[in-house]
């Protein structure tokens, strides 16, 4: 469970949030929505440790984690999937999924269960990763958050820019990420996708939380307002 506490931070430039309350339960999707510079990146930023709040704490599984680096965040079973993907282009997919394999894990067993969950990419395996289409750099960087085997992912806009077939198959497989038992923090611009998929949602309202509710809840008028700034 990751839980961000009154957090308020931001840039140089000045603050972006301000007391933000946020809960990812165990095993659960939360859809975090808000117009372009509510924050959101932000906030996905602050809960990997990539940027140090202000104020607030973040805690993962009972543990305060405030102001600790990415790579414990990671140790501790939180991964991060930023928008851009974070993979490494000029390795294969399989060097790729071998370099996120997590010691102790066979290497081989990590990539057959990737070709498992991620059939196009079992068919892809010693293809440069830069040089697969985005969709299916997109489905790597889901794959490398998978074999990771994290307790939660966050997701920043993995489904930009890529077709609405490959967008489709990417919900199919974050779906299988949560049903696996990963808990999902996901910012996304499809919003209708991310309410079908999301058991709990956050609307971001210029850095301050404006709605939190269960999906069945909101009304489109409520996204509406908040996407045009005017909740
Ligand atoms: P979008 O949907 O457009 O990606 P967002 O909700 O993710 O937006 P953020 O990327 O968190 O919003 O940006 C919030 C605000 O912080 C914006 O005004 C942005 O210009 C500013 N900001 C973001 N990153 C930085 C940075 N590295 N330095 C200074 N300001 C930044």
């Amino acid at each position: 469970m990751l839980e961000l506490t009154n957090i308020s931070a931001g840039y140089d430039t000045g603050l972006v949030l301000r007391g933000v309350n946020l809960t990812v339960p165990p095993s659960s999707v939360v859809a975090l929505l808000g117009a372009n510079g509510a924050g959101k990146t932000t906030l996905l930023r602050v809960a990997s440790g990539q940027l140090r709040p202000t104020t607030g704490s973040v805690s993962l599984s009972g543990v305060d984690m405030t102001g600790k680096r990415s790579e414990q965040l990671a140790r501790r079973g939180l991964c991060h999937v930023p928008e851009g993907r974070g993979i490494f282009p000029s390795l294969t997919v399989a060097e790729n999924i071998r370099l996120q394999t997590p010691p102790g894990v066979d290497k081989r067993k990590a990539i057959r269960d990737v070709a498992e969950v991620f059939p196009r990419l079992g068919e892809r395996l010693d293809q440069r990763a830069g040089t697969m289409s985005g969709g299916e750099q997109q489905m790597l960087a889901l794959a490398r958050a998978y074999i990771s085997k994290p307790s939660v992912v966050l997701l920043d806009e993995v489904s930009m820019g890529l077709a609405p077939r490959i967008v489709d198959d990417i919900f199919v497989y974050l779906r299988r990420l949560a049903d696996a038992g990963i808990s999902l923090l996901v910012v996304e611009q499809y919003v209708a996708r991310a309410l079908e998929l999301a058991d709990y949602v956050y609307i971001l309202d210029r850095g301050r939380l404006s709605y939190v509710a269960e999906p069945f809840e909101i009304s489109e008028e409520t996204i509406a307002h908040s996407y045009l700034g005017g909740l």
